[in-house]
Parts: C-alpha cells; sequence; structure tokens
C-alpha cells in the first residue's frame, strides 16, 4: 500500500518509513512530482493538517497524511498558533518569531506553553487525526543552538533544559511530533 507523507522532508520520511509496517511505502510529495506550495489557509492547526492531506488525496488521488505544528501559549490565549512560522511577519524568521514571542511576555505573570502536532490521515476513504501535545514554558532568554523554530525559548515540563539544548533523541521522545507519529504509527500497525 502506498501512501503520502505530505512532506519533502527525507529525514522525518525515512524515520517515519522505519515505524510503519512493511507492507506501507511512505512517499514523499517530491515522488508524486506535486512541487506546488499546498495551501494552508485555515484557522486553526488541525484545520492545516487536514487541508493539506485532503489537497493531495484530492488532486492526486493518493492517501495521504499531513501534519501541522503550532506553539500555544497560555497568556497569548493560544497564540502564535496556528501562526507560529510567521508570528513576526512573512519572512518566517526564526530569531524574529522567538524575538517577538519574548518581548509580548515581558510583564506577563504565566509563561507557560505548549506545543502541538496534528497529523491527518486520509485512508481508505476515512480521514483520522491523531495529536502530540509538549506541556513547558518559555524561557527568559534564548538557551541553546540546536533545533530550529522556537526551540532556543521553550523548556519542556520536568525538564532543566531547552530543545535546544536538549539531545534530539529525547526531543523526539517527549516532544510533540514524536508523540503524533507514535499515534499514528499505532493506528497503521493495528489496520
Ligand atoms: P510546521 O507545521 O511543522 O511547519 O511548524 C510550524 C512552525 O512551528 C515552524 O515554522 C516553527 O516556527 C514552529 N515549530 C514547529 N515544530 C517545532 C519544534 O519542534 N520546535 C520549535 N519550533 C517548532
Amino acid at each position: 500500500m502506498k501512501i503520502v507523507f505530505a512532506t519533502n522532508n527525507k529525514n522525518k520520511l525515512r524515520e517515519v518509513q522505519s515505524l510503519v509496517p512493511q507492507h506501507i511505502e511512505l512517499l514523499s510529495l517530491e515522488d508524486i512530482n506535486c512541487t506546488e506550495d499546498i495551501p494552508e489557509t485555515q484557522a486553526t492547526i488541525e484545520g492545516n493538517a487536514v487541508q493539506k492531506a485532503e489537497y493531495v488525496k484530492n488532486k492526486y488521488g493518493y492517501d495521504c497524511f499531513a501534519d501541522d505544528t503550532g506553539l500555544e501559549v497560555d497568556a497569548l490565549n493560544g497564540e502564535p498558533g496556528v501562526y507560529s512560522a510567521r508570528y513576526a511577519g512573512p519572512q518566517r524568521n526564526a530569531q524574529d518569531n522567538m524575538n517577538k514571542l519574548l518581548e509580548e511576555l515581558q510583564n506577563k505573570d504565566s509563561r507557560k506553553a505548549q506545543f502541538k502536532t496534528v497529523i491527518a490521515l486520509h485512508l481508505n476513504g476515512k480521514l483520522e487525526a491523531f495529536t502530540g501535545i509538549c506541556k513547558g514554558e518559555i524561557t527568559l532568554e534564548k538557551h541553546g543552538d540546536k533545533g530550529f523554530g522556537y526551540d532556543p525559548i521553550f523548556k519542556p515540563k520536568d525538564y532543566d533544559e531547552t530543545f535546544a539544548e536538549m539531545d534530539l533523541k529525547l526531543k523526539n521522545k517527549i516532544g510533540h511530533r514524536g508523540k503524533a507519529v507514535l499515534e499514528l504509527i499505532n493506528y497503521l500497525n493495528n489496520l
């Protein structure tokens, strides 16, 4: 069975491929010649994941799963959320995004936040969604140089280091994306 993983990140693809049952062959967007930007115009993380999976199914005919992730900050009513990539503007710059977030949180009592990943799976005419959440807090300053995005200012609950200081294996184990992928894999293994 062939399923498209709506990504062009070969590392992500290889990692998930190694975890799914052998009869499932994962294809990247490149593999199906999908080179255009897939629309992500919904107001929620769930909505965007579903939109991407449905786009591939409708336009290319393949069963598909797609992920979408956002950082939800309590004191900002869940922002930047679905706008995480372009929080400080269309340049989608991680440093600008972190600087804006640190500024917005000055004088706020709570620095609680969570990362949320939703994976939407369009398979055999059915739509399923898998969610992974990692709770933590936004630090006062940036720490560490690993990872990407908001990693230098996100410290997961019960840990003393930010995602950007943490070993990648540990981040994948306790992180939002890893948890959502695990849910997906459990589902595929029990088909
Ligand atoms: P995407 O849906 O995976 O493209 O994620 C959207 C945005 O959320 C990214 O551009 C990053 O700013 C942020 N983000 C997603 N995952 C992570 C993560 O694991 N660490 C830090 N930032 C992330």
